[in-house]
């Protein structure tokens, strides 16, 4: 079942025709006792024939063991049948979650995304073992003891199939009662996994302790707890009371029977025998079970379709950005960057980038500065495909990205992203996860270079120290620079760094610092800068403000102009310059410029 989705046919359907052969044969086998018990009863007792009786109940006996075997069978063959299609399933939803765009990610609940995958998945996988298999196997049995009721007396048969509505009715309300109790705890528990998600993660747990909200949130887990056990009580309850009804509908049917098939012995001297009004009355005890069984089939069968409806919804995305069939991978690239007229908005009314146009040059580097929000994460995510331009064209190496194969682009991109996301493993398996067969040296050569293998030989355990959950038991320094160092060992055509916005205490800083600007002399880099010392050290310097290129150039061109990096300057970048003894002389109210040099 590759590709999108589980449509087509289905790969299993030898092992299912087998299973419905072992379901019609078990349940066949299954109701055979009960015809034998008449015989045993009319031919060996009432005959009084050893031979017969002794035959009889060893046939009945193998019937019983043939059928139990089948069934140990059709079951084995039942959940193998199921969880390969939950495999297959599983797997083709990971593969089509993968390709989803980042849109997705950030459109999307991730608990509901999880929901979807684990028990959604698991609600289909119960259809199949239980729905499915419980209306085959069911129907069989009711066809077959029906014909075969009929087959020892019409009359009674008649009879008994009559009182079948008699335990309908109270099954259908009882069921109806557990369906809405079933749904009702089903939001409940949603909303507890709701409050466990949020207060129970890392951050979240940090904003409960920080705001003080340890008691209000225990209140609603609490409440939300009780409401949960509440309706369990009353499930289990609305289980027991429809026993009793059960139990007392399902007694007076056999009771009716005999009282019958008495009156036609007695009184009508019909040639009914003991044996056939014992086999009528056992046939219709193996009734009430499957017409049960059918009725409650509607509830599990709606609530299976709402699983089925919530995972083909996922299924039905298209992958908003694909590779193009003739995909083009170039030999190798020069990681140069053209933005041609490109236009883009995440939401068609609110557009974000407004006829972006530049050019990187091999072996240059830009820096993109510009007040928070104004486009400029967005303008980066452009290059590697995390969204496509609405319009205008971006080009990587010469070559429009859309037309470029998107393992190539995105092996030859590499992002140091503003919010570093480390894996919960050691540092080793971070770093080895931009290029698994990466040797030792290679990694201790890239730590070097991000600044970081200090820090990481101080460690008792050196390349080997865990992280954390998401790497939060490393400062956002620490992590950053292992970030840098992951990317490094991807040795990507051309490389962005996102500075962060977050204030990092100076030593941190400047230790990014000196990481950073070597690099960016050396490869062709795109740089979002926050800070003066990164700004200095771009070729070109592109100022945006709401998603427009408002002013370029270099630092001691735009620092005259009067414009928004003027203003920029003054109130952001001067400060670090302030700080930075070597730098002060940039304040633009010293008039003191730095020269083209920078
Ligand atoms: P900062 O310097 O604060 O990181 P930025 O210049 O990088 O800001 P962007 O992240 O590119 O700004 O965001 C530009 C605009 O797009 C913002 O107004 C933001 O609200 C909006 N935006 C960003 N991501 C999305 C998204 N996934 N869906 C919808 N709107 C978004």
């Amino acid at each position: 079942m590759a590709g999108h989705g589980p449509g087509g046919p289905t790969p299993y359907w030898k092992q299912m025709l087998l299973v419905i052969l072992a379901i019609f044969v078990s349940s066949t086998f299954k109701l055979m006792p009960s015809v034998l018990t008449g015989r045993i009863i009319d031919e060996g007792l009432i005959g009084r024939d050893m031979n017969a009786l002794i035959r009889l109940i060893l046939l009945s006996l193998a019937v019983t063991l043939g059928a139990n075997l089948i069934g140990v069978f059709e079951s084995y063959l039942n959940s193998w049948i199921a969880q390969h299609i939950t495999y297959d399933m599983r797997n083709s939803m990971y593969r089509h979650l993968q390709e989803m765009s980042q849109r997705f990610f950030t459109t999307n609940n991730q608990g509901d995304i999880i929901t979807r995958m684990t028990s959604d998945i698991d609600g289909v996988q119960r259809v199949i073992t239980n729905t499915l298999t419980d209306i085959l196997s069911n129907s069989i049995t009711l066809i077959v003891a029906v014909v075969v009721m009929y087959r020892q007396n019409w009359l009674l048969a008649t009879l008994g199939i009559l009182i079948v509505p008699l335990f309908v009715i109270p099954t259908r309300t009882a069921g109806r009662t557990r369906w809405s109790l079933t749904r009702e705890s089903q939001e409940c528990s949603d909303e507890i996994n709701g409050i466990l998600n949020e207060t129970m993660s890392v951050s979240g747990q940090l904003l409960v302790k920080l705001f003080g909200r340890e008691d209000r949130e225990y209140e609603r887990y609490r409440a939300a707890n009780e409401k949960m056990i509440n309706l369990n009580i009353r499930e289990s309850m609305a289980g027991k009371w429809f026993m009793v009804i059960l139990n007392t509908t399902s007694s007076v049917g056999p009771m009716l029977l005999y009282l019958a098939g008495g009156i036609l012995m007695m009184r009508y001297n019909s040639d009914i025998t003991v044996g056939d009004i014992t086999v009528l009355v056992g046939l219709l005890g193996q009734m009430y079970r499957p017409v049960n069984q059918l009725l409650n089939i509607q509830v599990d069968w709606i609530r299976s379709m709402a699983m089925f409806t919530r995972i083909f919804e996922y299924y039905d995305m298209p992958a908003e950005i694909q590779n193009a069939p003739d995909a083009v991978i170039p030999d190798s690239t020069d990681g140069s960057v053209v933005f041609d007229h490109v236009e883009f908005y995440y939401e068609p009314d609110r557009q974000i980038l407004k006829d972006v146009s530049f050019r990187l040059k091999s072996g240059d580097c830009v820096a993109i500065v510009g007040p928070s929000g104004s486009g400029k994460s967005t303008m980066i995510n452009l290059i590697p495909r995390l969204y496509d331009a609405v319009s205008g064209t971006i080009t990587f190496g010469g070559i429009d990205v859309k037309k470029l194969d998107l393992h190539f682009l995105r092996d030859h991109v590499g992002i140091v992203s503003q919010e570093t996301y480390l894996f919960n493993g050691t540092i080793r398996d971070n770093l080895l996860y931009a290029r698994s067969d990466a040797t030792e040296q290679e990694l201790i050569e890239a730590c070097k270079k991000a600044n970081i293998y200090d820090f990481i030989s101080s460690q008792e355990k050196g390349l080997d120290t865990m992280v954390g959950n998401r790497g939060l038991k490393l400062s956002g320094g620490e992590k950053q620079r292992i970030s840098i160092a992951r990317v490094l060992l991807k040795d990507p055509a051309l490389l962005i760094f996102d500075e962060a916005t977050s204030a990092l205490d100076s030593i941190s800083e400047q230790k990014i610092q000196e990481a950073i600007e070597p690099l960016i002399q050396s490869r062709t880099s795109i740089l979002i800068a926050h800070r003066l010392s990164t700004i200095l050290a771009a070729d070109e310097i592109l100022v945006v403000s709401g998603g427009v290129i408002v002013e370029r150039g270099s630092h001691a061109k735009l620092v005259k102009a009067g414009g928004v990096y003027t203003e920029l300057y003054n109130t952001q970048f001067s400060k670090a310059a302030a700080a930075d003894p070597d730098h002060s002389d940039y304040r633009v109210d010293n008039h003191i410029y730095p020269g083209d040099e920078y």
